[in-house]
Order: C-alpha cells, then structure tokens, then sequence
C-alpha cells in the first residue's frame, strides 16, 4: 500500500494514526505546526504549511501517497477546501475525518448561528456572556462594549478591550463549569459546534438556563465523510 497522508491537529488525527501504526499502514502526519500538542503520533510527522493548493499537489506528488485523509479541527476551514481540489488534480483518493457536532438536548433551546460575528449581533445589552470560542474570537465581539464578557483562553490575546475579562484556565467538568458560570453570573454562553470531550460547559449553561448561542461549523467541501476512527480505517482497508 502506498503512503497515507493525515491531515492533523486533532485527538482524532492522532487515534486515527495510531491505529494506521498498529496494523502497519504506511503513512505520515501532518501538523500546521503552530499550537498542537506534542503527541506521539506512531507514525512520522512533519510540520507546516504546504504552501497553497499547489504546493499540496506537488507534496502528494513527491512524497509518492496513495491517498489523505483530512482529520483537522471541524472549525479548520481552509485545509479540506484545497485538499478537495489537490487530491481531485493529482487523483489521489481522499476523505474527511471530524468528530460529529454536539445536538441540543430535548430541555436545551440554542440559538443557532452561522458565525461569529452573527453571535455577536444576537447578543442583548447588559448580558454577561461567556466566550468560549478562543483568542482569536475577540475581534468579533471587540464593538459589544454595552455588555460584558468573559473569555478563557490558555494563551491570553493582547489588547482586550475593558468589556472583556480574560481568563486562563482549560474547560472542565460540569461542577466545576457550573460553579465559575454561577459565580461569575453568566446570562449567556458563546461556543463553537466542535463536538468532542468538552460539552461540560453545555450541560453547566443547561443546568443554570444560561442561554447558548451555538455557532455552526464551516461548510466542507463534497466528499467522503467520517465521523469514527473505525470508519476511516475500513475506507483505507478497502484502498488497499
Ligand atoms: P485552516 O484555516 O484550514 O488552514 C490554514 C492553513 O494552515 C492551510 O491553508 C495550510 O497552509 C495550513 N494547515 C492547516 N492544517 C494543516 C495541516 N494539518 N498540515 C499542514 N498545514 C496545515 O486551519 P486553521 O483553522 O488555521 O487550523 C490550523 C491547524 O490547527 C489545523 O491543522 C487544525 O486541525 C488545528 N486546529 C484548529 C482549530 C480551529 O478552531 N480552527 C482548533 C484546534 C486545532 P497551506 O495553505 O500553506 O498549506
């Protein structure tokens, strides 16, 4: 089987890889190379951008792979767009890999939202809202100084604006995400669709009828799509 090229930055590129490394299909990782854990992925890894649609296909050309599977970050929204177009020029097979989006539960009611600056706009005055969409979010909420803000962050942005609190901590388990929305009276939660491991601050904004404003992944481009390891493996079994 030729090489299989993973497109990373996620648990899922690095389960997927692990399992590709304990079955003995070939293949490297690939990492944008900026904030990424440091794993061990099984399997090699190289770092960085490939330098635009074309540079991917000159990658897929002179590295040899038989085919790439795309498990970035849902909210990654450039990647799969030029993976569909390189793979589609160089005739490489190609899928996605992304965890499934988090659904309301029947007692939750979000508001649904195609981005962030449209959950900004729903935003009413005077609310107290928590940021969980990352630093780089700040911009869209820099102009709501007649409410007021909390962002956690791991690595805090510069220049914030008086309106917003930053604060550094990772999420946690519902009691705890429930006890700092309480403390801090939080009226509303701001979160992006990733899915995965962090749904704690949901079931905490459920718990205290804080209101979530849920803003939807990116569109991806047509093209086969996984939501489990497994899955991606039998696709890449069937290549073979
Ligand atoms: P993006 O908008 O889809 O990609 C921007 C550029 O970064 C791409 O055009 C590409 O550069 C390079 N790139 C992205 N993923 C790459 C990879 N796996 N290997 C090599 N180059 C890659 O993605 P992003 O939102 O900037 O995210 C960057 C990375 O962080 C992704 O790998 C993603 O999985 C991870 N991540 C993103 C988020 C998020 O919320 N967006 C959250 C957690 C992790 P070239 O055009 O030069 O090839």
């Amino acid at each position: 089987m030729k090489s299989v090229l993973v497109l990373g930055g996620t648990r899922e590129a690095h389960d997927l890889a692990d399992a590709m490394a304990r079955v003995g299909v070939p293949g490297l990782v690939s990492l944008a190379g900026r904030a990424e854990p440091v794993r061990d992925y099984g399997l090699p890894v190289r770092l960085g951008g490939f330098g635009g649609v074309d540079g991917l296909r000159g990658f897929l050309r002179s590295e040899g792979i038989g085919a790439v599977l795309d498990a970035t970050h849902p909210f990654a929204d450039r990647m799969p767009w030029h993976l569909a177009e390189a793979a589609g020029a160089e005739d490489v097979p190609w899928a996605m890999l992304k965890r499934p989006a988090w659904t309301a539960g029947a007692r939750e009611a979000w508001t649904e939202v195609k981005d962030l600056n449209a959950a900004a706009k729903v935003l009413p005055s005077r609310s107290v809202t928590f940021l969980a969409t990352g630093a780089g979010s700040l911009e869209a909420f820099r102009h709501r100084d007649d409410t007021r803000m909390v962002l956690r962050v791991l690595n805090p942005p510069h220049d914030v604006p008086s309106h917003i609190r930053v604060i550094k901590a990772m999420p946690r388990d519902v009691a705890s995400e429930t006890m700092l929305f309480h403390e801090l009276g939080i009226t509303h939660l701001v979160a992006k669709n990733s899915g995965g491991p962090t749904r704690a601050k949901l079931d905490a904004a459920a718990a205290l009828r804080v209101k979530v404003i849920m803003v939807a992944r990116p569109p991806l481009p047509d093209g086969l799509l996984f939501e489990t390891v497994d899955q991606a493996m039998g696709w890449l079994h069937g290549l073979s």
